[in-house]
C-alpha cells in the first residue's frame, strides 16, 4: 500500500493501476484526498441473516486490497470478547495487514462515563491492542466514541493529557455521512428479502457519501482557504461492507484519491490532533452535511 502513496509522482499510480486492472483516473498533485478509518471492530451493527462478523471484515479487507486503498481501523477490545466470530474477524483485519488503534475497550461515551471510567477504558483496551498489534507497530492512535470529547473543559483537559501522556494522537474526523444509520435498515430489508428496498438503501447511502464530500470541500474552502486531507468516518458494518467498492468508485468518480490516516493528519490543520499539549477539541470542520438519511421504518 505504501508505494502507491509514492503514486504522486503519477508513474507508480499508473503501473499499479494497469497491473491491478482497476480503472484508476491518473491523479493530480491537487487532487483532494482521503483517508478511510473503520471504527467499531470487531462488530457494528445488526448483523444480517447469515453473515458473520469475520464475513464483513473480510470483504472490506478484500475491497481495500483490490483497490489499493489504505485504511486504519479502531477497536473496542471488550465488545464481544468471548465471540470466537469476533476474534476471527480482529484477525482478518490484521492478516489483511491493515492497522488498529484504540477506540475504548467498551466504546464508552466521555460525556456519559465521567473521565475516570473513560481513562480506565482507555488503558484497559491497550491489552487486546498489543495482542492484535505486537509492541512495535504503531497503534498508538485514539479516536473518541461517539465523538465525544468531553463536555466541560476539565474533563477534555484531563483525558487530552492522558492520551499525550500515554504516546497518543487523536484520529480527527473531518468527513462523515452517517453511514451507522444504514446498517439496521439493510439488515432487516435483507431478512424479509427486500430487494426493492435494499437498491434504495443502496443509493441512499452513496447519496449521502456523495452530499458529505461535497460538503467537506466546501466546508474547508471556507473554513481553512483550501482543501486539507480528508479523515474519513466509517463503520465496519454489513453495509459499508457490501458499499466499500461503489463508494470508492463514486470518491474517485469525483477526483478524489486516497492516503494513509498519518500522512492525512500530517497536515497543519491537524495539528490540535497530532499534538496534545494543544488546547483541545480536535481539529474539525464547522458545518454538519444535511444528510438524507435512511427512510423511517423501512422493512420495520
Ligand atoms: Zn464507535
Amino acid at each position: 500500500m505504501e508505494w502507491l502513496m509514492i503514486g504522486r509522482a503519477g508513474i507508480a499510480l499508473v503501473v499499479a493501476s494497469l497491473a491491478s486492472g482497476a480503472s484508476v483516473a491518473r491523479p493530480s498533485e491537487s487532487a483532494p484526498v482521503i483517508a478511510i478509518t473503520f471504527d467499531d471492530l470487531p462488530a457494528h451493527g445488526a448483523l444480517p441473516p447469515g453473515q458473520t462478523r469475520e464475513g464483513i471484515i473480510r470483504a472490506i479487507a478484500a475491497t481495500l486490497k483490490a483497490e489499493r486503498v489504505p485504511a486504519f481501523g479502531f477497536l473496542n477490545g471488550g465488545v464481544e470478547r468471548d465471540d470466537p466470530d469476533a476474534a476471527r474477524a480482529i484477525a482478518a483485519w490484521r492478516r489483511a495487514g491493515l492497522p488498529i488503534g484504540n477506540h475504548g475497550y467498551t466504546h464508552a461515551n466521555l460525556d456519559t462515563v465521567g473521565a475516570a471510567a473513560f481513562t480506565t477504558d482507555i488503558v484497559t483496551n491497550e491489552a487486546p491492542l498489543i495482542a492484535a498489534m505486537g509492541t512495535r507497530a504503531d497503534w498508538h492512535w485514539f479516536r473518541y466514541p461517539f465523538l465525544a470529547e468531553g463536555r466541560s473543559p476539565a474533563a477534555q483537559n484531563q483525558i487530552r493529557a492522558t492520551l499525550r501522556d500515554r504516546g497518543y494522537r487523536i484520529a480527527a474526523v473531518t468527513m462523515g455521512f452517517a453511514d451507522y444509520a444504514w446498517n439496521a435498515p439493510y439488515a432487516a430489508c435483507l431478512a424479509k428479502g427486500n430487494r426493492a428496498a435494499v437498491a434504495q438503501l443502496e443509493q441512499g447511502f452513496l447519496n449521502d457519501a456523495r452530499t458529505a464530500a461535497l460538503a467537506s470541500r466546501a466546508n474547508a474552502t471556507a473554513q481553512v482557504g483550501r482543501d486539507i486531507p480528508y479523515v474519513l468516518l466509517m463503520h465496519v458494518g454489513a453495509l459499508d461492507a457490501r458499499m466499500l467498492p461503489r463508494l470508492i468508485a463514486l470518491y474517485r468518480s469525483m477526483g478524489f484519491r486516497f492516503t494513509t490516516l498519518a500522512r492525512a493528519q500530517a497536515d497543519p490543520f491537524y495539528a490540535g490532533a497530532m499534538d496534545l499539549s494543544r488546547p483541545g477539541p480536535s481539529p474539525a470542520l464547522a458545518n454538519q452535511p444535511q444528510l438524507t438519511g435512511p427512510p423511517a421504518d423501512l422493512c420495520g
